[in-house]
């Protein structure tokens, strides 16, 4: 590695840290000609998919933005951290293993809607229903980050007003299904 310092390319390994269960490696030289010390960091090179987005553009995926809709998704209900931590990276895993080299930012929000609707109800209709209105899950984070703070709303009021037609959805869902009870109950006049 060459040295930051002199631009000397030899150098002796002082050190070495196995990091993240052994993703990353760290090690700490110093150079042969000007005893400079530098670090050095070492990762596998994952090839992820590229994410088609509905617009037709592709970008670059990213853990952050499936993490941060899924945190949203996750607020003031009882899902602990290490659950929606254990959640993205079986998500990211699946998509690191998708079999295409593109993948449309659609499937990759209806694997996300799957996987929570295993976790928690409340947070799966949010991410649903709001989801849905948007045209990918970026945009989704996005907007929900990029609301105008005005002197009246903070980002926080923001976010729970988009969540309340997502509550309000959750309120209507009974309703429909005492409904149908109802109308699938038996008749009446029962054959004795
Ligand atoms: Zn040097």
């Amino acid at each position: 590695m060459r040295c930051p310092a002199c631009g000397h390319d030899e150098d002796r390994v002082l050190d070495t840290r196995i990091q993240k269960q052994g993703e990353i490696i760290r090690r700490r030289r110093e150079c042969l000609k000007c005893r400079n010390r530098f670090t050095t960091q070492e990762s596998l090179v994952l090839n992820y998919p590229t994410v088609q987005k509905k617009d037709g553009t592709q970008e670059t995926f990213m853990k952050t933005k499936i993490a941060n809709g899924i945190q949203m998704a996750c607020q003031k209900r009882p899902v602990p951290m290490t659950q929606i931590d254990f959640l993205v990276e079986k998500i990211s895993q699946w998509v690191l293993e998708y079999p295409q080299k593109n993948i449309s930012s659609q499937t990759i929000g209806q694997v996300v809607m799957d996987e929570l609707k295993n976790v928690d109800d409340v947070a799966y209709v949010r991410f649903a229903s709001v989801y849905r209105t948007f045209k990918d899950i970026n945009e989704f984070v996005e907007t929900l980050h990029g609301q105008p703070v005005s002197k009246t709303l903070n980002i926080k009021q923001s976010i729970e007003k988009v969540f309340e037609n997502a509550r309000t959805e959750t309120e209507t869902v009974p309703s429909i299904q005492s409904a149908q009870v109802e109308r699938s109950s038996p008749p009446d006049s029962l054959p004795n």
